[in-house]
């Protein structure tokens, strides 16, 4: 049986590692503030949104909302951002994404000056990720490093294979699986031979959106696994892109769903903001 991989114990510690920072900080005059904008009542983004203010509760940071209509133009968000981003107050912006279809996506990550980006989205950030300079990541593929080396996983020399290639999750773990010295190899939809490949990885993570895709017969034996998918099941109950019943007999280590990777998004969200306040 795998050894689990515990999201919510290491999330947890990083956030009361924070909570110490911040109050050292605020010792010495500096305050954080994160700016929160959703447009929309997307039940799921206010779940969302909701975790993200109760953790700037927690680590000891302003978190200032805008709740904005489901018709919001681009051009009045636009706005918003620039206010926020001379904001002198404001040291964190975050757009809670999916946003409506009448504003481009693209156009919004790239408004939001790229050292208050405490998602890691703009490009300039994507940019010194890949050529190794400091900058914001990407939280969810930050938290998965985390994860690794808190559970004293090595990486270096290590066979990864990242399936999955979006901009928030595939292409940035990949990179960071890369700067910690791994062999890494990413696959997609387009992959031929998805199972084979998957069978050379030591670590396997896995973002793909499809539920349960990946069961015992892609993961080599005692392989560690990654599950970044969320879905809910037919009963309402949370699972990821893993069959966790089928892998995690075959697997040596493994995330579950929940548990794994989903609370060190947030833990990686208020790093950032952390960050952003020493800036
Ligand atoms: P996405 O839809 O943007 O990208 C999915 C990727 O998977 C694509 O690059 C595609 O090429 C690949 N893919 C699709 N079908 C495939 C197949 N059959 N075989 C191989 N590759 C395939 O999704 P995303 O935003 O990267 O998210 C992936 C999953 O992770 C989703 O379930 C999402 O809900 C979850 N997610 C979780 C967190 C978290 O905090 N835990 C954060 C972000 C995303």
């Amino acid at each position: 049986m795998a050894n689990l991989i515990d999201g919510k114990r290491i999330s947890q510690e990083i956030k009361d590692e924070l909570k110490e920072k911040t109050a050292g900080l605020k010792r010495q005059g500096i305050e954080g503030c994160l700016a929160v904008i959703q447009v929309g009542a997307d039940p799921a983004s206010t779940v969302y949104v909701r975790n993200k203010k109760r953790a700037c509760e927690y680590i000891g940071i302003e978190s200032r909302s805008f709740e904005l209509p489901e018709e919001t133009t681009q051009e009045q968000l636009l706005e918003l951002i620039q206010n926020l981003n001379t904001d002198e107050l404001v040291n964190g912006i975050l757009v809670q994404l999916p946003v409506p279809d009448q504003i481009d996506e693209n156009k919004i990550i790239q408004a939001i000056a790229p050292q208050k980006d405490v998602d890691g989205f703009h490009p300039q950030n994507v940019g010194a990720l890949t050529s190794g300079l400091p900058g914001f990541v990407s939280c969810t593929p930050a938290g998965v490093i985390q994860l690794l080396k808190r559970s004293g996983i090595s990486i270096a020399g290590k066979n990864c294979v990242v399936v999955g290639r979006s901009n928030i999750v595939g292409k940035p773990m990949a990179l960071l699986m890369l700067r910690e010295h791994a062999t890494v190899t990413i696959a997609h939809s387009r992959t031929q031979n998805l199972k084979e490949v998957c069978r050379q990885a030591d670590i396997l993570i896995v973002a793909v959106g499809k539920p349960k895709l990946i069961d015992a017969s892609y993961v080599k034996e005692g392989a560690v696994v990654i599950d970044v998918g969320i879905h809910r099941n037919e009963d309402q109950k949370l699972c990821g892109d893993v069959d966790f019943d089928s892998v995690s007999a075959h697997a040596g280590a493994i995330t579950p769903v929940p548990g794994g990777v989903g609370p060190m998004t947030i833990a990686m969200l208020m790093y950032n903001c952390v960050q952003a306040m020493t800036r």
